[in-house]
């Protein structure tokens, strides 16, 4: 499994594809397919009629909730200055795994100011891995502990307060892997 990944809320449900209204009850399953979760929304018709009943092993569903389908806000400002949020979403986003600790520290501050909430911690081959949301947008965070010693502790937070104050810098060229073919243009 990816370490780490967000997946959105959608906006339709994903079993009879009708769009969710705002404020409109939808319930949110997990499945556990290889290298990733799965995330499925759907309507509380669908929940009911095709994934209530029985267990949820038998539905091979490794984590559920029931939620509340908010209207998106309005785009964010693109100048807004780097938040904890807005870094952990890049993270993510880059995939680097040199910084997996540094987005585990992430989400567990934004847990402590109450902007993402643990909803299901799981063990998926022998790692912890916590399922965080983020309920004003319903979009899940997927992170794997990376079960940091004490003594790598305090070079995460330095790594982290650098990127807070600095911003992620793009990858260096050097990156770029060697002999890559140059596409024609
Ligand atoms: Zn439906």
């Amino acid at each position: 499994m990816n370490d780490w990944n967000i997946q959105s809320r959608a906006s339709v449900c994903a079993a009879c594809g009708r769009p969710f209204a705002d404020r409109q009850p939808l319930h949110t399953l997990l499945f556990d397919e290889p290298p990733t979760l799965r995330r499925l929304d759907v309507c509380q018709n669908c929940w009911q009629d095709q994934f209530s009943d029985g267990a949820r092993q038998r539905k091979g569903f490794v984590s559920y909730w029931q939620g509340l389908f908010e209207a998106p806000p309005p785009p964010a400002d693109p100048i807004q200055r780097e938040t904890a949020e807005t870094l952990l979403r890049k993270l993510i986003e880059q995939n680097d795994p040199r910084h997996a600790p540094a987005g585990y520290i992430l989400a567990v501050m934004l847990e402590r100011k109450r902007v993402l909430k643990v909803k299901e911690q799981i063990v998926h081959d022998g790692r912890r891995v916590f399922i965080y949301e983020q309920p004003k947008t319903g979009d899940i965070f997927t992170i794997t502990d990376p079960e940091l010693r004490l003594d790598q502790l305090e070079a995460v937070q330095r790594d982290v307060a650098a990127l807070l104050e600095q911003g992620l810098n793009p990858p260096a060229p050097a990156a770029v892997p060697e002999n890559q073919p140059i596409a024609p243009s």
